[in-house]
């Protein structure tokens, strides 16, 4: 829903409409989402034409050139070709093109993958002005548990695509209550504790067959033969905070899972 209009029932028409004008994408690997053979010019103009907004030649250059400057680039990136643009820059471009029309929704998928760590604080700083600026909500998507910490408020753990849990970012982050949200914090590297990095034992599962119950289940180290059945619903584990396992009913498991 956004205002109050359900985008899966729109036609095929107005959800294209709708699209980069209320919701934009910044999608993941900028290489592969830039035209080669298009210039950064065009690609921008061509989101205009595109939704019908029609400008004088000097009202789209000093538009591309405010666009560019508001992402931290040069006008002049304006005549240049991807190829000729460095990964960041060309990432920015991206988020230039998603702000063009001041949608109300920014989705960034993995928006920094293939970025170096400067680039990619600079490419979130870039993303997060923009977002400000617009009033715009972001909804990022990652697997970074670190750029994730930094840059949002709430956070939604999914998984085969299912949530899981979802909750404010401190509360996540502080006392995470799913058992795939708890592996995916033990797998980050810390300072303080040296040794060997924990992973998530096995493979994703095909999500044209899904596994019954709790779709975890072949993955979780507490699984109980209830799980391999029954699937989980919300419990609310905090103010701010809900999860979606079986171990919630259980105190005593979850006790024992918390001092394992
Ligand atoms: S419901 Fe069961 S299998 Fe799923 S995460 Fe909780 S304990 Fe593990």
């Amino acid at each position: 829903m956004l205002n109050g209009v359900d985008l899966i029932n729109l036609s095929d028409e107005d959800i294209r409409r709708a699209r980069l004008a209320e919701v934009a994408l910044v999608s993941q690997g900028a290489m592969n989402s830039l035209n080669p053979v298009t210039r950064v010019r065009k690609q921008i103009v061509d989101s205009f034409y595109d939704h019908g907004v029609r400008l004088t030649e000097t009202e789209q250059t000093e538009r591309i050139a405010g666009l560019l400057r508001r992402v931290g680039l040069e006008p002049e990136v304006a005549d240049l070709f991807p190829h000729q643009l460095s990964g960041g820059m060309k990432q920015r471009v991206c988020i230039a093109i998603a702000i063009s029309l001041r949608p109300k929704v920014i989705i960034a998928d993995e928006p920094t993958s293939a970025l170096d760590v400067v680039v990619q604080r600079r490419v979130m700083e870039t993303l997060r002005s923009v977002q400000e600026e617009l009033g715009a909500a972001v909804i990022l998507i990652g697997h970074d548990m670190g750029l994730m910490a930094q840059f949002v408020d709430r956070v939604g753990v999914m998984y085969a695509g299912k949530l899981l849990e979802e909750g404010a970012v401190q509360q996540i982050f502080a006392k995470p209550q799913h058992p795939y949200t708890q592996l995916l914090m033990e797998s980050l590297p810390s300072l303080v504790s040296k040794g060997a990095l924990q992973g998530v034992t096995g493979a994703p599962p095909s999500l044209l067959n899904p596994p019954a119950g709790c779709v975890f289940h072949p993955r979780c180290p507490y699984v109980m033969e209830r799980c391999k059945v029954e699937v989980p619903v919300f419990r609310i584990t905090g103010e701010e905070h809900q999860a979606a396992c079986h171990l919630l009913d259980e105190p005593q498991k979850a006790l024992q899972r918390g001092s394992s």
